[in-house]
């Protein structure tokens, strides 16, 4: 099976299908750092327009998730007290349940100009511990990585299984580990035996 994507969901969504017994190649144009969500603040939050399309469900077992992992150590997720600052009175938050419920804050414990807010506690994940503790997760448990780009999906999938012999023997010849990508980023450029 082939992912596309080694940012956060591709990695995610890799160690989920190895640990339900399939061989999983990652395909990535680019290695964890320079992905996007390297970059992200990372913080658990439904951003959006409320629960259209199911997106409570996703928030609800996103915290859940992210709330065990906080319990495993080098995991890179933490649990955050949060305040949301608010400049007029508002409902209880659509999200609300998916956190456990929100304290409400009185105007007399918020700076002007806001009127009032929110606590409430959530994961935060540090991604630059979290990606690599996801990479090493996916590689120890015979997932293999390869830093290709490709151009649909259909040559993904084609490519991916044509050559997934070889991916073992990469695998084997020491390719499995994202280390030859940090050699890459020094300068060197290495190719699994597929690609070379
Ligand atoms: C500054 C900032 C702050 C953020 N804060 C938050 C936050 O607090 N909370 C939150 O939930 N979200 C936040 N986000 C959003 C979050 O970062 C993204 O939603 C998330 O990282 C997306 O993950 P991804 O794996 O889908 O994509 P990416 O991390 O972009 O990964 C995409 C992957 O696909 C690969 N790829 C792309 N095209 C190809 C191709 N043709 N062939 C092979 N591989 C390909 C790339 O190389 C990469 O590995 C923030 C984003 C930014 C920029």
């Amino acid at each position: 099976m082939v992912v596309v994507g080694g940012g956060v969901v591709g990695l995610s969504a890799a160690v989920r299908l190895q640990e339900t017994g399939r061989s999983v190649c990652v395909l990535t144009a680019d290695p964890p750092e320079r992905t996007t969500s390297h970059l992200a603040t990372a913080i658990w939050f439904p951003t959006g327009f409320g629960d259209q399309d199911g997106v409570l469900g996703w928030a609800r077992r996103a915290f859940e998730v992210f709330s065990a992992l906080a319990e495993v150590p080098g995991s890179g997720v933490v649990m955050r007290d949060s305040l949301m600052l608010l400049r007029s009175p508002a409902k209880t938050p659509w999200w609300a349940e998916a956190v456990g419920g929100v304290e409400r804050v009185g105007s007399e414990e918020v700076p002007p100009p806001y009127t009032g807010g929110y606590r409430f506690t959530v994961p935060l994940v540090e991604m630059p511990v979290h990606l690599p503790w996801l990479l090493e997760r996916f590689v120890s448990s015979g997932g293999v990585v390869e830093e290709r780009a490709v151009d649909s999906f259909r040559e993904a999938a084609a490519g991916g299984w044509k050559r997934w012999n070889n991916f073992r023997e990469a695998a084997a010849g020491g390719w499995k580990r994202w280390n030859n990508c940090e050699r890459k980023r020094g300068g060197k450029t290495e190719h699994s035996p597929r690609s070379a």
